[in-house]
């Protein structure tokens, strides 16, 4: 019989840059942060919560509190708790997932990425992404993302063609553009995707409202770039419903509610032909590492938060030339950076 049971801790991380995007703005983002024993080993997850996706410390906690974890044969079933203990609080779910995955891993002496069958322990280069800010700012930005080989923009600015002039004129490293929902009018929003194709930019990231699917539909008949759903595409049964309106996917662990939610996305795009990018939240070296062990699955990577924040309690995870290298510890490969959260 397996033993299972959790701690948890609260935690504010904090950016280095207020971020900004098309509809919003913040300077620190709150976690939860899990501890899964299972049999004498511990596996650490996490949960992002940036509050416009309505989770908070208040609601996982709550969540937290009806959680009392049977025996269990695997991923698959943990997932089918969760979701019967109730709907939504995916972040949270996602922590407790992944911190069942390191358990998991570690109890194999296997890292994660292995865990997984994933072809390699290297990602996709990932982007480095820079909110909408001003010149000076941005200057600084470009400077952060020294270390990555593509940079991604938020757009949503009074002159977005403006904006990315500007950026090209600091840098000519590929852009991933994200336009959180940001046009009503998909004319405009095509006039706008023909001037990036000829900006060297690779993808245009959720351009269109959730629900304007018949819009979205249009722009990928249409554009010269690929069209990528984000907020629209949080699970399996978003996918179903989106899959002809878009050429991509970004999958984000704290939407998915984990990685069995994630490996899940990847298989339902992959059957669709669909390309997949890999993001995040507001994430520490956590989620990005759980992210990371299913990357290299992916076509792009945009998992750069260890590089934004000031006080992510574990070590930043190892970058090569834009690309994490996840560890070949065990698990996740955490390593405590402040003493542990959890210490007895
Ligand atoms: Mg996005």
């Amino acid at each position: 019989m397996n033993s299972i049971s959790l701690q948890y801790s609260c935690f504010d991380l904090v950016l280095k840059h207020e971020f900004k995007i098309s509809d919003y703005s913040r300077t620190s983002t709150p976690i939860v942060f899990v501890a899964l024993h299972l049999n004498g080993i511990i596996g650490y997850g996490e949960a992002s919560m940036p509050p416009y996706l309505g989770e908070s410390h208040e609601t996982a906690l709550k969540f937290l509190k009806k959680i009392n974890l049977p025996s269990l044969s695997g991923p698959s079933e943990l997932n089918s708790y969760l979701n019967s203990v109730d709907t939504g609080n995916y972040a949270i779910k996602a922590a407790i997932d992944i911190a069942y995955h390191d358990a998991l891993a570690k109890s194999l002496e296997i890292p994660l990425y292995q865990y997984f069958n994933s072809p390699s322990s290297v990602s996709p280069p990932s982007s480095f992404t820079l909110g909408i800010a001003s010149q000076k700012e941005l200057r600084q930005k470009i400077q952060d993302a020294e270390p990555f080989q593509r940079i991604k923009i938020k757009l949503g600015s009074d002159d977005d063609r403006a904006l990315v002039s500007f950026i090209r004129s600091l840098t000519e490293k590929e852009i991933l553009v994200d336009a959180n929902r940001a046009y009503h009018d998909r004319e405009a929003a095509l006039r706008l995707i023909d001037f990036l194709a000829t900006q060297n930019c690779l993808l245009v990231e959720q351009p269109m409202p959730v629900n304007r699917l018949e819009d979205s539909l249009w722009l990928y008949d249409r554009s010269p770039l690929p069209i990528f759903a984000d907020e629209s595409c949080k699970t399996s049964d978003d996918f179903e419903n989106i899959k002809d309106c878009f050429h991509g996917i970004n999958i984000k662990l704290m939407k998915s509610t984990g990685l069995f939610g994630g490996q899940q996305l990847i298989k339902a795009a992959r059957q669709h032909q669909k390309k997949i990018m890999i993001g995040c939240m507001s994430e520490s070296s956590c989620g990005i590492l759980a992210a990371a062990s299913i990357a290299s699955q992916c076509d792009f990577a945009d998992l750069d938060s260890p590089w934004m924040v000031t006080n992510n309690p574990f070590e930043n995870p190892q970058l090569v030339d834009g690309s994490i290298h996840v560890s070949m510890s065990p698990g996740l490969g955490l390593k405590w950076r402040v003493p542990s959260l959890f210490a007895d």
